[in-house]
């Protein structure tokens, strides 16, 4: 078994221990920092991140864009360590950033790599070393230094951080229970589930729709009371909905037993005035098929599917429909509705929601309340944020804080 002897250990080589170890580095110069990664590679999520273009933070950050135990720990990120300068940490480093219309900043060169460059080559600057394939399985205090017990290692540290992220291990190797290093010093771990995910429905016209993208509003419906709407691309899967918007659903779904998603296609129109809208078409398809009726408005598998899913016999022609079938369309394109089959597959997440009890964190210097001269950063805390660059901003700016603690 080889040992070990460091000043500080960072446990965890994401996003949130890659800022932490060049932060720390840059203070202390001449002490002896590492990353423990148990994977084969650092910073393997940060390359898959917004589809490999890495929407790095979002300039309009606050505190609504996370759901969390730790709202004190987010409100004093958000005051120090704000979107403008981890920013200006990257510019430093040499990343030129920059914004879209919606305030998600990117690379410039809308490259993910780039942003993992750049923190690798300070890291390779000022020798810090990444250890990787070591998998830290439990740390212990003993006369003011921590052992940290690893597959093929034991390290003794003065500090500790602890950055191993969430339980969705998308894109990574190894898998194991990224909590157990938290839980060997005492730690409370908030329920988790998964979050930024597609949701599974239960549909007899989904798989119809598979591949379709049609714009709109989606609004969950938990135990019959609508809890979240979002706007935006609605993308259909086999048996799931999926984009941005209803990513931003998919925690209140995984969090709760029944839930339902409302799929409203045309969110500006009044119940009537869809209804006056279909009796109109009916006027200009005449004896077409009514599956002609949407042509020119919705996707051709959209527009049958909503016939079927409003009960009327799509062998019809459009002017033979009844009153109440007029109704039941339009009722359905109003609010059309899906059971939603709530997931704890966190495969396809993209966060995970849960994890260390932000109570038991110093919201001020993110050290552990269990253990004296232990940190944590990034998702292993009990935070989530919504789609659009806000859970990379939390993970780098709880680096920087806790690199600056070190
Ligand atoms: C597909 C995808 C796209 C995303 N896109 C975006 C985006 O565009 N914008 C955004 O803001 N967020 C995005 N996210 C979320 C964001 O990537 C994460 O919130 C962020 O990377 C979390 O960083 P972290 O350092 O806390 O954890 P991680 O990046 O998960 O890093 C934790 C590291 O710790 C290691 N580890 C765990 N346990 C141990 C152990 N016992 N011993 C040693 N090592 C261990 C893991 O192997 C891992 O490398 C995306 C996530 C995914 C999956």
């Amino acid at each position: 078994m080889e040992k070990l002897n460091v000043y500080a250990a960072i446990i965890g080589g994401g996003a949130s221990g890659l800022m932490c170890a060049c932060v720390a580095k840059r203070r202390n110069p001449d002490k002896k920092i590492v990353i423990l990664e148990r994977d084969n590679r650092v910073g393997k999520k940060i390359l898959v991140s917004g589809n490999s273009r890495c929407n790095l933070t979002n300039l309009d950050a606050c505190s609504d864009n996370y759901h969390t135990s730790f709202n004190d720990g987010i409100n004093f990120l958000l005051k120090n360590y704000p979107p403008s300068k981890v920013i200006e940490y990257f510019n430093k480093l040499g990343l030129v950033c920059k914004e879209d219309a919606d305030n998600r900043v990117y690379p410039l060169s809308r490259q993910a790599s780039a942003v993992l460059s750049v923190l690798r080559n300070e890291l390779k600057r000022r020798n810090v070393d990444e250890l990787c394939d070591t998998e830290v399985q439990n740390i212990s205090q003993n006369n003011g230094l921590y052992t940290i017990r690893c597959s093929d290692k034991i390290i003794t540290a003065k500090k500790v951080v602890i950055a191993t992220g969430g339980k969705n291990n998308y894109a990574q190797k190894v898998i194991g229970d990224t909590f157990l290093v938290s839980k060997s010093i005492g730690h409370k771990i908030n329920t988790l589930s998964p979050s930024l995910c597609p949701i599974k429905v239960t549909s007899k016209v989904i798989k119809s729709l598979k591949g379709i993208r049609a714009q709109g509003k989606v609004t969950a419906l938990i135990n019959g009371k609508k809890v979240k709407s979002e706007y935006g691309e609605i993308q259909f899967g086999a048996d799931c909905l999926s984009g941005i918007c209803v990513f931003n659903l998919s925690r209140e779904v995984n969090r709760n037993k029944k839930a339902q998603i409302i799929v409203e296609l045309l969110p500006d129109y009044s119940l009537e005035e869809i209804k006056a809208m279909i009796k109109n078409r009916i006027a200009l398809t005449e004896n077409d098929s009514v599956q002609e009726l949407f042509t020119g408005l919705f996707h051709k598998n959209i527009g049958i599917a909503i016939l079927k899913d409003s009960k009327v016999d799509t062998s019809k022609t459009a002017n033979s429909l009844s009153d109440s079938e007029i109704c039941a369309i339009a009722n359905t394109i109003f609010e059309w509705k899906f059971d939603a089959i709530p997931s704890n597959d966190f495969s396809s997440a993209q966060v995970t929601c849960g994890g260390v009890n932000g109570n038991e964190i110093d919201p001020n210097t993110f050290e552990s309340k269990k253990a004296k001269n232990v940190y944590l950063c990034g998702e292993v805390i009990d935070v989530d944020g919504d789609c659009g660059g806000f859970n990379l901003q939390f993970a780098f700016s709880s680096g920087m804080c806790v690199g600056e603690q070190l």
